[in-house]
This record gives structure tokens, sequence and C-alpha cells, in this order.
């Protein structure tokens, strides 16, 4: 049996209309096949790396940050709702998106769970952006905030995240940006999105990122700007 549900996710300023069919993988209407199911795999295998980092997880209020999707056939697999807290996830932790309509602000989805209430910022990359296979949606405030100094690709101060603005400035960015970027979100603190052709190629900015972000504090603690 299924039901399907309609809900609203506000997070104080958005409202993220999400059509969701809720149902068990491996039911007729979701079929669990090998490729999918090894996929799932693999994301959550990556998600538990990216959440020991602290870039995926919960924060003191109960509220959960960071999420992942890959394509998958014509749609894209993402983690679910509120679920940033496990570690693991298992294959219910996974939504698969099959409509997005960016202009009307709503997603349809089906899986156990409704999917990310981020879910449109993730369509729009895939849509303007064929070859892009994997994004990845982190918090973190030093990456934040270095990222700012440095002039980094970004979406403007004004556009608060899960709205339709959010998904238009990633569609331009990712117009211009086919393969990868590293993107800062102003207008989401700690938001940083990064995306790639495969989750290899989204790991492997990742470290990057850190590393070049390491450097240039390990300088500021050798002309003594800070402590340790
Ligand atoms: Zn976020």
């Amino acid at each position: 049996m299924h039901t399907k549900q309609t809900q609203n996710i506000n997070d104080g300023y958005i409202k993220f209309h999400c059509e969701h069919t809720n149902t068990t993988w491996n039911s007729d209407l979701l079929p669990l096949s090998e490729t999918r199911k090894n996929l799932i795999e693999k994301l959550d295998t990556f998600r538990t790396k990216i959440f020991d980092q602290q870039f995926i997880g919960m924060y003191e209020n109960g509220i959960g940050y960071g999420n992942l999707s890959h394509r998958i056939e014509e749609n894209f697999l993402i983690t679910a709702s509120a679920t940033g807290g496990a570690r693991e996830l298992g294959i219910d932790g996974y939504t698969l998106v099959n409509n997005v309509f960016i202009e009307k602000n709503t997603v349809q989805c089906i899986g156990p769970l409704p999917a990310s209430s981020e879910t449109m910022t993730h369509a729009a990359i895939y849509l303007s952006a064929p070859k892009v296979q994997c994004i990845l949606h982190i918090h973190n405030q030093i990456i934040f905030d270095t990222m700012i100094t440095l002039n980094c690709l970004s979406t403007a101060k004004e556009i608060p995240y899960g709205t339709i603005e959010m998904a238009l400035a990633l569609k331009n960015i990712a117009k211009n940006n086919p393969l990868e970027a590293c993107i800062v979100m102003q207008g989401h603190n700690e938001g940083v999105i990064i995306y790639g052709t495969s989750i290899n190629h989204v790991e492997s900015q990742l470290t990057f990122l850190c590393n070049e972000i390491k450097k240039i504090h390990c300088e500021n603690c050798k002309k003594g700007e800070h402590n340790g």
C-alpha cells in the first residue's frame, strides 16, 4: 500500500511544495534493480565519509543539514528530508525524484520518505548541466567564510536556500560550469554546493577545497594571527 502526501516544508521563509508518493523500495511502484541498489550503496558509503567529517549532520536544535544526490536513469536520487543526524541511512534514506517544476517550486518524488528540502537546488543543476552526475551540499563555517573572502563562485547574499531564485541562480552557474564547481551560497549560512561528473569527482574537489583552506589558515598561524 502507498499513500500520496503533499506537504509544504517551511523553514521560516520558503514554501517548497513536495508531492510525495510514499512507498517502500522494491515495491511495484519503486522497483529496486541491481543498478539502483548498487548506486544507493555507493552513495551511502560516500555520505558516511562526509558525515564523519561533519559536513552533513544535525545542529543542536535538532535540524539536519547537508544532502547528497546522484543522477539515475532520467531522474535523480536524493537523501530524504530530515536525515542529517544519521551516520548511515541505508536504502530507506533515499528518495527518487521523478518530476521537478522549478517555476512552480514543486517536486514530485517517490520513496519511503519525502525528498530533501533542498531538492530544487539539485534539480536546477541537473537540468542545466547534463554531464553532472553527483551533487553534494555541505555545511561548514570555515569553508563558507573562507570561500567568501576568496571571492569564490557564489550565489548572492539576498537569495535564501530552497527558493526559486536559488534554483535559477544555480541553473546559470551550472550552464557556465558544465562539469564541476564549488559554490558558496552566501544567503545560506555555512552552505556550500559541490558537483561533478561522478562521486569520486565530487570527493576530489572537496578534498582539494579543504587542503587549500587548511593552507590559508596555516599561513595565518605562522604569521601569529591566531594560536593553534
Ligand atoms: Zn543547507
